[in-house]
């Protein structure tokens, strides 16, 4: 039997460290503080506060306003990385193929260059 009953984010989320994020369409629940995506099914309040006490158990007593301020933080460093992210990964893949390439033609040459 299929539960049709549709998981939604709760503001009281927040109290246990948690925003909402969208995945292709799907609210799930992102942490403020190590920024890990819980699957949608974890939109619960036991399965957040159970990832709060085992990942961060110094901080199960924070107040609201505590991860509210972690939640804008998370949010404006996620929006200020991306394009970066984006741009140095395709820089370091882009190196790293020239290295590659430098390396073989040198010892392609140098194999050459014996015989
Ligand atoms: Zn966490």
């Amino acid at each position: 039997m299929i539960n049709s009953r549709k998981l939604i984010f709760k503001d009281e989320f927040l109290e246990y460290g948690f925003i909402a994020t969208t995945d292709k369409g799907v609210i799930k629940p992102q942490c403020v503080i190590c920024l890990a995506v819980l699957c949608p099914e974890s939109l619960k309040s036991s399965q957040l506060q159970k990832h709060l006490r085992n990942k961060h158990p110094e901080l199960a007593d924070m107040p609201k306003e505590f991860f509210a301020h972690k939640g804008s933080q998370a949010k404006k460093q996620m929006l200020d990385l991306m394009p970066k992210v984006t741009f140095d990964q395709r820089d370091s893949l882009r190196a790293s193929l020239e290295v590659a390439w430098l390396i073989a033609r040198a010892k392609s040459h140098t194999t050459f260059v014996r015989n």
